[in-house]
């Protein structure tokens, strides 16, 4: 990813005023929810503090932007609690500056008293299968990446992104919820979203008559919530089965038009996967066999275990992420702390992210002295080669794509950096 910034005016690094007063130089890596909300807890328990949030890309908020179904905007809300952080003059925002690519990690351990790591888990788990390289297979987060127009989703630079009549779903959490509701719901269905019109559109989701979802586990130990069980129930003209039999969950969340195609949800639980290949058969060109084998844990299973084959013209994977190396921050030190997903090698949601980002503000807290003797953001201020972006830079970007939001959605967001840095150099000049 690159923004051409040459022309952008420098972000304003603290001026030094007053420097004795400063408790704490904290830089943070990553501003995604558990960034922004170690910076929020360390506000609070750190007096003095003088925070600098580090992003990597021009827009903030990690996966609450990007990830986070565009259909669900009750949950992206929380971004107004960061607003507000980064209107403290206590905290800076560093954006368009890859830590360990753009600027060293030592420069940082250099110049702050303390650095919070919290760079999330970016991979999505591979499948532990033999998988056909020719069968359309998606990550959910890849998709979700596309719907909430991420610039850098490689979906974008893909030829035909036709989903086709059949799409499998192989998880049974909340993010395979996420994407079967996306994937099933009408367009009056996105209505006050924020969801990538043109991505829908290229995928097509109004040819797609059935969604089959492969769970893992047995039913009582299925790791949805109920509640976004029932949102997908309540979609006018979906019916859910579970193992064959229809459910009878419904809700009045949803009224108004029935998806033109009436689409059918399955779920089958005690799914173990065995492989994933594509059809042979003529007839069935380009259609993706998923073979299974039922038994509900790898002790019942063996040879003889019934096995079963979904055919998919598409295949979605929902089963979680998994730690990569960041490539900084390895070797243990005093004043370097971990938080979130890359602490844990679990994502986690919101809440839980928050109390881990809550507990490292502690930790932090704990080792913080009276006076600092670095200089922070200013330290490092040489040692950037390009001008970051700022927040009011960032805001100008939001208020844009607002304005250009089409009637029925909040905004319109920008999928492409250079779109964005055309946005900072108006405001600017
Ligand atoms: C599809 C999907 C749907 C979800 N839906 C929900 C939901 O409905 N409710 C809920 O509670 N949770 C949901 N979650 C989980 C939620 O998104 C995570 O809990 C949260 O985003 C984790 O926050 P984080 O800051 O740890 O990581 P991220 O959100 O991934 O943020 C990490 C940030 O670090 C930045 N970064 C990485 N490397 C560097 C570097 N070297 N230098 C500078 N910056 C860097 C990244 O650009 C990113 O902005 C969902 C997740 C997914 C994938």
């Amino acid at each position: 990813m690159s923004i051409s910034t040459n022309y952008l005016s420098g972000i304003m690094p603290d001026s030094g005023q007053n420097d004795e007063k400063i408790s704490a130089h904290v830089a943070i890596v990553g501003s995604g929810p558990t960034g922004c909300f170690a910076a929020l807890a360390m506000l609070k328990c750190i007096p003095e503090v003088r925070i600098t949030v580090f992003e990597a890309r021009p827009a903030p908020y990690g996966l609450l932007r990007y990830g986070v179904a565009p259909d669900h905007q009750g949950m992206k809300n929380v971004t107004r609690q960061f607003e507000r952080l980064f209107g403290s003059n206590q905290v800076e925002f560093v954006g368009n500056v890859r830590i360990g690519q753009d600027l060293p990690f030592e420069v940082l351990q250099e110049n702050f008293d303390f650095v919070v790591i919290a760079t999330g888990l970016p991979s999505e788990r591979a499948l532990p299968v033999p998988v056909h390289p020719g069968a359309k297979i998606w990550g959910a987060s890849q998709l979700l990446r596309y719907l909430n127009a991420d610039p850098d989703s490689d979906l974008r630079t893909k030829e035909t992104v036709e989903l086709g009549d059949s799409v499998l779903i192989i998880g049974s959490g909340n993010v395979a919820m996420d994407v079967a509701r996306l994937l099933a719901k009408s367009d009056e269905g996105f209505d006050g979203s924020d969801v990538d019109d043109a991505a829908r559109e290229a995928l097509a989701p109004s040819k797609i008559t059935r969604i089959t979802l492969l769970s893992r586990s047995p039913y009582e130990q299925v790791r949805w919530d109920p509640s976004m069980f029932k949102e997908l129930c309540s979609i006018p003209g979906v019916e859910v089965y579970l193992d064959g039999r229809r459910s009878t969950e419904r809700t009045d969340t949803f009224s108004g038009p029935t998806r033109h195609q009436r689409l059918r949800v399955e779920v089958f639980f005690n799914q173990k996967l065995r492989e994933i290949d594509l059809q042979e058969d003529n007839a069935y060109a380009n259609q993706i066999t998923v073979r299974t084998q039922n038994g509900t844990s790898d002790a019942h299973l063996s040879a003889e275990s019934p096995k079963t084959s979904f055919r998919a013209s598409a295949v979605i994977t929902a089963i979680g992420f998994e730690e990569r190396r960041i490539g900084f921050g390895e070797v243990p030190a005093d004043n370097v702390f971990r938080a979130g997903g890359c602490a844990t090698g679990r994502l986690g949601n919101l809440a839980e992210n928050r109390a881990l980002a809550k507990q490292t503000a502690q930790l932090v807290a704990a080792k913080v002295g009276k006076q600092s003797k670095l200089t922070g953001l200013a330290g490092v201020a040489p040692f950037l080669a390009q001008t970051p972006v700022s927040f009011s830079d960032w805001k100008a970007i939001d208020e844009a794509e607002v304005t250009r939001a089409r009637p029925g959605r909040i905004r319109q967001k920008f999928t492409s950096w250079s779109e964005m840095s055309d946005v900072v150099a108006q405001t600017r000049s």
